[in-house]
């Protein structure tokens, strides 16, 4: 069902000279969704969420926002707003004049921009903190201060390219946890740009894969994940095997991969590692040809019928754990 905010990008295309950084993609972004862009480095992701915001050209295609084309509109005006990986404060400014800029910008009077900027920085918890300069905030803080920017001009659609990349790895799963929760609290959209597929599995309502200035499969999280639809998907998001068979390649998750006796089974293959992970034991045996695969088997199987390197096993799995891959 479509809404009336909706997020459609219709043959998006953004050329750089010779260099093609987003190949006519088209996609519609259900209003109030956290949308995760996911893929590796160089693949258009950037190029796409800035041509969104305005602050990149359109070289062909169209954005609507809510039926209305706002591609060649300039970023203040299309009801959008981006926060950036390295959140571009103005390090001369208060925390609140920071928050206040668009603001100031816009002509709003003084008192009111003030009062709004301090609502802005309570809904991020930074409130206390806003007569400091951006220098003196821990990075996890001045990340705050730019969503507060962002958000002070109550934009349909929050765009954000990598925000936790510049995290030390506690502060990010806890950034993490606050993104979600601002955004279930604001109820709009955020497109959330990430090379990481654990944060996009963690954060994303819809998963936008993209390689190679395509998007190679979107959908709701859990869908992309339990049924990749190619090979780059499946290596991509990780935890999945792709194994090449006589009758063509599939994909099965890591966990639903069970040992069995090697005589006689689906896959024979010989211990190549074994990883033990706590709860789990990664093994990873070779089979036919030059395939690795890695099964996930629980602490108890594992330990129940332990394996050495070099042992030969057999591998087996349910028909309908495993999906047929395209090209
Ligand atoms: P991502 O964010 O997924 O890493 P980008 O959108 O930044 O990808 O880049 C996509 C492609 O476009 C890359 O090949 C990159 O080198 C190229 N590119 C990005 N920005 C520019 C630019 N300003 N000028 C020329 N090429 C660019
Ligand atoms: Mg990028």
């Amino acid at each position: 069902m479509r809404s009336e905010l909706d997020l459609e990008l219709v043959s998006l295309t953004k050329r750089y000279g010779q260099t093609v950084a987003v190949d006519a993609i088209t996609h519609l972004f259900h209003a109030g969704t956290y949308a995760c862009l996911l893929g590796p480095s160089g693949c258009g992701k950037s190029s796409t969420l800035r041509m969104i915001a305005g602050h990149e050209s359109v070289t062909d295609g169209n954005i609507l926002l809510g039926g209305r084309d706002i591609s060649y509109l300039p970023p203040a005006k299309r009801g959008t707003a981006m926060m950036f990986q390295n959140y571009a404060l103005f390090p001369h400014l208060t925390v609140l004049d920071n928050v206040a800029f668009s603001l100031r910008m816009k002509g709003v009077d003084a008192p009111t921009r003030r009062a709004r900027a301090a609502e802005m920085l309570e809904l991020v918890e930074m409130t206390g903190l806003s007569d400091r300069l951006p220098a003196q905030l821990s990075g996890g803080q001045q990340q705050r201060v730019a969503l507060a920017r962002a958000l002070i001009t109550d934009p349909q659609v929050l765009l954000l390219d990598e925000p936790l990349s510049a995290l030390d790895p506690f502060l990010r799963v806890r950034m993490r946890g606050e993104l979600k929760r601002l955004q279930r609290e604001l109820g709009i959209t955020f497109i959330h740009v990430t090379h990481g597929q654990d944060e996009a599995l963690a954060l994303a309502d819809e998963i936008v894969v993209m390689n190679d200035a395509r998007i190679e499969q979107s959908g709701p999280t859990r869908d992309v994940f339990d049924a990749p639809k190619t090979a780059f998907v499946a290596q991509f998001l990780g935890s999945h095997n792709v194994i090449a068979l006589p009758e063509g390649k599939i994909a099965v998750r890591s966990d639903e991969l069970r040992l069995t006796a090697p005589d006689g089974a689906r896959l024979q293959g010989r211990v190549t590692g074994v990883e033990y992970q706590g709860t789990h034991v990664a093994l990873r045996a070779m089979i036919g040809g030059e395939q690795e695969v890695t099964a996930l088997l629980t602490d108890k199987d594992f330990f129940g019928q332990p394996k050495d390197l070099g042992e030969a096993v057999g591998l087996d799995w349910d028909r309908k754990a495993a999906h047929a891959l395209s090209a």
